[in-house]
């Protein structure tokens, strides 16, 4: 096994682009074909397609009269009532010249008329309709296919399913839908003062959130998290730990990544042959973060991903958002996503050093144009309570060690 050399730390935008290049060269597992609902957060393994045109039919947008534009250049103008067309009905044959038929939102609008007349600008008399407004052709209607034509392709293969695109789906028929299996990814926490949530810690003990905070993530970007044991600082449990975890499609680790006598992640994962795409990100928090894949196992044929995350509660958490989710992408079968920021006003005044590309647990208030955000009060990068508070994090570029309040600022939302 090799054993590579260790490169430095990376600015956040060099790390950054490591992890999306890094993510392109993974591939999703195998499809399975899934009841519509159960796609949500999952990814599409096939292409969607319209089965006919959108809308099958002229649909008329408002309630009102289908009626030939023409016929209205004289105003007001009477015209005659030939029926009624609801939606789910239709209306057969040609509406004729001087005529009109009554229509709903959402009905087909009949043969030969060009238009719909607002309700609000007809009047009904015993000789029929009086409209007192001119209409253009084409008003008030949406074209038969002109959302869609038969056969356009509607959703991409590597399409993650929300809300939208279940819509599509279910509206050209696919009551079930191909979708990658979930990428299984492995979750290890490390620390001799580490223990269960359900067990009573001593004095010097800390309940293990990291994993479940990791597992809310990994659930919400569309994978499957398996909890692994907790591993003590402790060489030789740990590595048969980060073997189970091996086995997975991706290893995330906490603790043990700082320079520490005890912190022994990267010096276990080295006995896999790891090799290292970065061992830590000029950010904060999250500085001690580590990149890199190792072999299943002596003689293995396939390297899994792992990430080091640091132990301290936010940074696990800041690090999963801006460096896993591309990986997790890829393993999902979509493209590794890219960071999504808005700007905002800034509430209060920020005070930092210069040189780390940071990224604190902020609130966002207000809406619209007096949209605001300020920072959570905080303790550093144990305090989750502060994250908890926070509902997204305030983006500091390395060069800033003031920013006014009032400035525009980049958030990330979480
Ligand atoms: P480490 O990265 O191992 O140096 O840990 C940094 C800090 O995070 C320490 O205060 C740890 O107690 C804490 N920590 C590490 N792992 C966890 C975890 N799984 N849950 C909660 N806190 C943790
Ligand atoms: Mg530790």
């Amino acid at each position: 096994m090799t054993v590579h050399a260790q490169p430095a730390t990376l600015a956040f935008p060099d790390a950054r682009r490591v992890v999306e290049e890094r993510a392109l060269t993974l591939h999703p597992g195998h499809a399975e074909l899934a009841p519509l609902l159960r796609s949500r957060g999952r990814v599409l393994a096939e292409d969607i397609v319209a089965d006919r045109d959108f809308p099958p039919f002229p649909r008329a947008t408002r309630d009102g009269y289908a009626v030939r534009s023409a016929d209205l250049a004289v105003l007001p103008a009477t015209l005659k009532i030939v029926g009624e067309v609801r939606a789910g009905s239709r209306l057969v044959g040609l509406l004729g010249r001087g005529e009109a038929a009554e229509i709903m939102t959402g009905a087909p609008v009949p043969e030969g008329a060009d238009a719909v007349v607002m309700l609000e600008h007809t009047a009904r008399q015993s000789a029929g309709v009086v409209v007192a407004r001119a209409v253009a052709a084409g008003e008030n209607i949406v074209p038969t296919g002109s959302e869609a034509r038969s056969g356009q392709l509607l959703l991409e293969r590597g399409t993650r399913m929300g809300f939208a695109e279940i819509a599509v789906a279910a509206g050209v028929g696919k009551a079930q839908v191909s979708i990658y299996r979930p990428p299984r990814v492995g979750i290890l926490s490390t620390g001799d003062e580490i223990v269960d949530v359900e067990a009573h810690p001593g004095p010097s003990q800390i309940r293990n959130s990291n994993s479940y905070s990791l597992s809310a993530q990994v659930e919400a970007a569309g994978a499957e998290p398996v909890r692994l044991p907790t591993a003590p600082d402790d060489p030789v449990v740990l590595k048969h730990l980060i073997e189970e975890g091996l086995a997975l499609d991706l290893l995330l680790l906490t603790g043990g990544v700082s320079m520490g006598k005890y912190d022994l992640v990267e010096q276990v994962l080295t006995e896999f042959g790891a090799e290292f795409f970065f061992t830590g990100a000029q950010i904060q928090p999250g500085r001690p973060v580590v990149f890199g894949r190792a072999w299943r196992g002596s003689g293995a044929a396939s390297a899994t991903f792992f990430f080091g995350l640091p132990g301290n509660p936010v940074s696990t958490m800041v690090t999963f958002e801006i460096f896993v989710r591309p990986v997790l992408d890829a393993l999902c079968g979509a493209p590794p996503g890219k960071l999504r920021f808005l700007t905002a006003r800034l509430g209060r005044e920020v005070l930092v050093k210069t040189g780390l590309t940071r990224f604190l647990p902020a609130r966002l208030s207000g809406e619209f144009e007096r949209t605001e955000v300020e920072l959570v009060r905080w303790q550093g990068s144990g305090d989750a309570a502060a994250m908890a508070r926070a509902n997204c994090f305030l983006v500091v570029p390395p060069g800033r060690e003031r920013i006014a309040s009032g400035e525009m600022v980049s958030v990330l939302l979480r």
